[in-house]
């Protein structure tokens, strides 16, 4: 069709610009000196603000709405693409390019602000920003004017098709099920011999293991590389293009093993993704919560599990003879499970985890129904954790300062992080019934497991939903009880 021609052809021109920028977002998030960030920002205004036009401009816009209308004559390729291009628009089209642009800088200053007011432990300092950042966002999804509540239209900017309605639905079940089994875990006394986590294990060992970790999880280093960087990341342009990071801190090595296994399962995703989405939408993992469930199949259900420190743990006693001659192999898979009430979400194990995420949902939520004012916010974070992890902040440095996100304006970003876990766990007991998971990783066998994802969930790209998968995947709709069961399962024999 003449039409989809002439969408291809101004998508190509889209993905152009963002390739140049994505690139960048690599070299910043790695190799860049600091001093780069103000000559680049500025260069890279002018390339977002060029993209921003292609994807605004009357042209663009008369394709799209063009398509939309003869939809049903469509191929169901193309159905998809124009369905999620029109959703896409009808959100930013009708706000002023003025308050865009405000918006923007807005974001771009508060980046720096936040990580000054973190560093200083103050509050005051930066409450004005998330302030405006919230209201810029309350005040943009009025102008989209499709759905009753604003909270809505920032949950499904991360995850297509979810809403207020199913996450309080998850999180309340959360709250009834799990939150009674974790008191009890933290409360059940058992000590570990865990005082090699943080003995002193140097850097380039800590590489050397993250190498090996490579190989044994079949990433293809053809279309792939590994490099550090401060918060560790997965990146892609597409599927013959991927990297990521992890971090070497010395005195705590899980720190590396565990977000490099993390980012290889996000990176395997995107390898895994059949390259013929590579000229279209659809290319890259479907949604946020669909790609975190494949990075914490990767790192909890896989590499948190006896079998495969079974496998690998010989390999790390070669590396590390001398702080590990005295730790057992299950000390060693005690201590990589090691459950603890903590401040900060990006260390917290895996069972504590979901808790940190319900804090930052329910506050999200009040902000967005006006419920709490921005000054009420530190207070209300501490609150939360008192009431689920029985701990409370001394500073906003690990309270309410923590995370990047709001400063970003990533709002309705932090459920899918919970919302992934959820998922594997369901995935995880449809795959068990097919392929032998514990052996195959016990034989050193991962690629299978690969080829497993690759067949039901990778290879699609974004051409499904997330219900679409998960529905012909596991046979049935999202269901959290496997979350649930799964953790109990796990924890209650480590720990009850
Ligand atoms: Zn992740």
């Amino acid at each position: 069709m003449e039409l989809m021609n002439k969408f291809n052809e101004l998508i190509t021109k889209q993905k152009a610009y963002m390739y140049v920028l994505q690139l960048s977002g690599w070299d910043s998030g790695t190799e860049a000196p600091r001093g780069a960030f103000k000559r680049r920002s500025e260069m890279l205004g002018v390339i977002s603000g060029e993209l921003f036009n292609l994807q605004t401009n009357q042209e663009f816009q008369d394709v799209v709405n063009g398509l939309f209308k003869v939809i049903n004559e469509l191929d169901d390729i193309s159905k998809r693409e124009i369905r999620k291009a029109k959703k896409n628009l009808d959100k930013i089209i009708n706000i002023p390019k003025n308050e865009f642009v405000e918006y923007n800088k807005l974001i771009g200053l508060s980046q720096r602000e936040w990580e000054d007011a973190k560093e200083n432990n103050d509050y005051e300092s930066f409450k004005g920003n998330l302030e405006q950042i919230f209201n810029f966002n309350k005040k943009f999804v009025k102008y989209y004017n499709k759905v009753d509540h604003p909270y809505d239209v920032m949950l499904d900017d991360y995850e297509e098709g979810m809403s207020m309605k199913e996450y309080d639905e998850f999180f309340n079940t959360l709250k009834k099920d799990l939150v009674p089994f974790v008191k009890e875990v933290l409360n059940s006394g058992k000590s570990l011999n865990d005082n090699f986590i943080t003995d002193f294990y140097p850097r380039d060992k800590q590489k050397e293991f993250a190498e090996y970790l490579i190989d044994v999880m079949s990433f293809d280093k053809e279309s792939g590389l590994m490099k550090e960087s401060v918060h560790p990341f997965t990146w892609n342009t597409h599927s013959t293009d991927v990297r990521f990071t992890t971090r070497y801190l010395e005195n705590f090595m899980f720190s590396s093993i565990f977000a490099a296994i993390h980012e290889l399962g996000h990176a395997t995703y995107e390898q895994q993704i059949d390259p013929k989405w590579d000229d279209t939408t659809l290319n890259g993992g479907t949604s946020m919560g669909i790609h975190e469930s494949q990075s914490r199949f990767y790192e909890n259900n896989i590499g948190r599990s006896i079998e495969f420190w079974e496998a690998h743990y010989p390999k790390l006693l070669e590396i590390f003879p001398e702080q590990l001659k005295e730790v057992s192999l299950d000390d060693f898979y005690r201590g990589v499970n090691k459950v603890e009430a903590s401040f900060i979400r990006v260390e917290a194990d895996e069972l504590t985890y979901p808790m940190h995420i319900m804090v930052r949902y329910e506050i999200e939520r009040m902000i967005m129904n006006n419920e709490v004012t921005i000054d009420e916010l530190p207070k209300l974070w501490n609150d939360k954790m008192v009431e689920y992890l029985g701990i409370e902040p001394k500073d906003y440095a690990e309270g309410v300062l923590q995370d990047v996100h709001w400063s970003a304006g990533l709002i309705g970003y932090f459920p899918t992080y919970a919302l992934g876990s959820a998922y594997s766990a369901q995935f995880y007991y449809t795959m068990i019934k097919e392929i032998d998971v514990e052996g195959l990783v016990k034989d050193n066998n991962i690629k299978v497991i690969n080829d497993w994802l690759k067949e039901k969930i990778h290879k699609f790209g974004s051409s499904k939903t997330p219900k679409e998968l998960l529905l012909e995947v596991t046979g049935e709709e999202f269901d959290s009880k496997y979350y649930i069961k799964y953790l109990k399962e796990k924890y209650g024999k480590l720990y009850l």
